[in-house]
């Protein structure tokens, strides 16, 4: 990691800062750049800049970027999607320190913001993984689909799709491990794990948490619609 001593950009002429804020912007190919995005990709810091031109607006303004949009601000689900992906990819619960970019599109501070604290945030993450994993198992019968297999009618009570939510919910069940070969994030760094039925959706297989299961990519991909052994 580069070493950086945002304290001490007191000297740095105006005209610095306004150049590092445009090729910000030139970077993430944007007409305006955030707080949030200047202090992930900026060399200064944007408390500096924002004292030094009054506000992040006017810094905006005289950097000839666009100062007038609204600023986009970050949702809730937005916040929660993006955890749900740092967890994922780690294998684990993140801690506060993990929470910068790259491995996360925001820092703690819209988290703080919106749910008071870290440890509220995740709270609230849990919260919501567990509202939408039964979201699934809320399918009345009149939603029920029925389909021909093997000239057989099977009807069932859920749908194909492995909601968002449910999905984290297993990985989460398994301790984000490969159910077959013990793969796992935390070991192997990068490795994509899938979530998958048992018994096939197309032979049957329910989409409840009984007949789902964790698979890394390798072990998924050599299965198709076999039966799980
Ligand atoms: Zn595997």
């Amino acid at each position: 990691m580069k070493f950086e001593l945002k304290k001490y950009n007191i000297n740095i002429p105006d005209s610095d800062l306004l150049h590092d804020i445009q090729s910000c912007a030139k970077k993430l190919k944007k007409t305006k750049i955030t707080i949030e995005e200047y202090d992930n990709f900026g060399k200064f810091s944007s408390a500096t800049i924002r004292k030094r031109f009054g506000n992040w607006h006017q810094a905006l303004k005289k950097a000839g970027l666009d100062y007038k949009s609204e600023s986009h601000t970050v949702t809730k689900e937005e916040l929660l999607q993006n955890l749900k992906c740092v967890w994922e990819r780690l294998g684990r619960q993140p801690t506060y320190t993990d929470i910068k970019y790259p491995l996360s599109k925001y820092s703690t501070r819209p988290y703080e913001r919106m749910f008071g604290s870290w440890q509220k945030s995740l709270e609230t993450f849990v919260n919501w993984v567990n509202e939408g994993s039964q979201l699934n198992d809320s399918f009345e019968a009149n939603d029920s689909i029925e389909i021909n297999a093997d000239e057989t009618k099977i009807k069932r009570r859920t749908n194909r799709n492995i909601s968002d939510r449910l999905r984290f919910s297993i990985l989460l069940r398994d301790g984000f491990r490969c159910q077959s070969c013990g793969e796992s994030p935390i070991k192997n760094p990068g490795i994509e794990l899938h979530v998958d039925h048992v018994i096939p959706w197309s032979k049957g297989g329910e989409t409840i948490p009984e007949n789902l299961q964790t698979k890394c990519k390798k072990c998924n991909l050599g299965k198709g619609n076999a039966f799980n052994q």
